[in-house]
């Protein structure tokens, strides 16, 4: 296909599924070239009788622009490179040509990435903790931990953003094995108090091979107690490796951990699955709270969700609580622990230990 429709170009096949195209006409023949090689794959092939759908990608690198005129080949080759990842990894765009605010958007998260391990040598992280209340007995029953980055230049993006970018590179693994010792020394603390404390575990650290016995390791050097911590998982990643995580997670959870499914509603096919998820809690993401008083249909999934805990008794919490209108609405249709606002931002740890002793109570502050 590629042969037959670049009029004139060498073609070569670089790894698996990536071809090279070096065409020699001018890059307005080219791009039409490139648009015809994506209409012919829109149609399925069909092979032995499936439908096979092919989903292409292309990086482009224009080396007819006057200011490449004197480029050498390996720069070149990285221009097209940047552009080729950019494209695999942009969800709404198949075909990006390489251009200065492509470079930009490269050296700024290329930056941010240099900048996460240098973060984390020099102890720019910290973790915060967001109080869990329980509003039958009103008392904290737990602390989300959340990650923070003290550098004046990324104190203001969300820590979504940096994890995201932590993840691309791998240096979440770094960061993931920050957080777990943090947490772990801070939940013995906490554990005097009856407290728990959770904490965030990504999708890149569950499947490396010592994930497992990574967390067992520094549980047991901590010495904590059956409940004192639980990691969060969020549902859209267990669908898409289930056994795998299924298993780590049985471990961990005969072991004296507590597993939260993170975010529940937002992602795919949950319901059919909790049953055998080995789960403690059910975490009813923010988006549904945020309406729950004025919007029926967001009411109605809360209220749902909730009902279906309950039957396959399982604990929930409602995240993003940040009235008494929604903590009332929640409690009354079953929810007894609320995290938001209304309770407390995250906050460093000494702040949460005094939070803590103080005995807080809600509307009676
Ligand atoms: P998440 O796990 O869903 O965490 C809850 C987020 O909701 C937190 O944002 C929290 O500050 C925010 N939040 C809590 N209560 C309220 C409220 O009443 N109203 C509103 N509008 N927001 C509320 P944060 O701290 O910015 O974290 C964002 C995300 O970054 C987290 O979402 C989590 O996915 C990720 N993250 C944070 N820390 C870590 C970590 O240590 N490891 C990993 N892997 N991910 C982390
Ligand atoms: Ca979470
Ligand atoms: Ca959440």
């Amino acid at each position: 296909l590629l042969n037959s429709t670049f009029t004139k170009a060498d073609v070569y096949h670089h790894e698996e599924f990536e071809f090279v195209v070096v065409s020699y006409s001018l890059f307005n023949k080219t791009a039409n070239e490139i648009a015809k090689v994506f209409e012919e794959v829109k149609e399925p092939l069909i092979v032995n009788d499936n439908h096979i759908f092919v989903k292409l990608k292309a990086g482009v690198f224009k080396l007819e622009m006057p200011l490449y005129k004197n480029i050498d080949f390996n720069e070149a080759v990285t221009k097209l490179e940047i552009a080729s990842t950019k494209a695999k990894t942009t969800i709404n765009k198949d075909i990006i040509v390489y251009d200065q605010m492509v470079e930009a958007a490269y050296q700024t998260a290329n930056k941010m990435q240099a900048d996460i391990i240098s973060g984390i040598q020099n102890n720019e992280f910290q973790m915060y903790y967001q109080p869990q209340y329980d509003v039958n007995s009103e008392k904290i029953v737990g602390f989300e931990a959340l990650i923070r980055w003290n550098n004046p230049k990324y104190s203001h993006i969300s820590p979504q953003v940096f994890i995201e970018k932590a993840e691309q590179s791998g240096s979440i693994i770094q960061i993931g094995n920050f957080v777990i010792k943090e947490v772990f020394k801070a939940a013995k603390e906490f554990e005097k108090h009856g407290i728990h404390l959770s904490c965030n575990v990504s999708p890149a650290q569950i499947v490396q091979a010592g994930f497992t016995s990574d967390l067992l390791a520094e549980y047991e050097s901590n010495n904590l107690k059956p409940g004192s911590v639980a990691i969060e998982i969020t549902e859209t990643f267990l669908m898409e490796n289930f056994t795998t995580v299924i298993e780590k997670l049985k471990i961990l959870k005969n072991n004296g951990f507590s597993i939260h499914l993170d975010d529940f509603g937002t992602g795919y096919s949950s319901m059919l699955y909790l049953k055998d998820l080995p789960i403690d809690t059910i975490k009813v993401d923010k988006e549904f709270i945020r309406h729950v008083e004025v919007d029926k249909f967001s009411r109605t999934i809360v209220k749902k969700i909730i009902s279906l805990a309950v039957e396959l008794e399982l604990d929930i919490i409602c995240e993003g609580v940040e009235n008494m209108a929604q903590s009332n609405l929640v409690k009354k249709m079953g929810c007894d622990v609320i995290q938001g606002y209304l309770i407390g931002k995250a906050m460093p740890y000494d702040d949460a230990i005094k939070l803590v002793l103080s005995g807080p109570k809600l509307g009676k502050k």
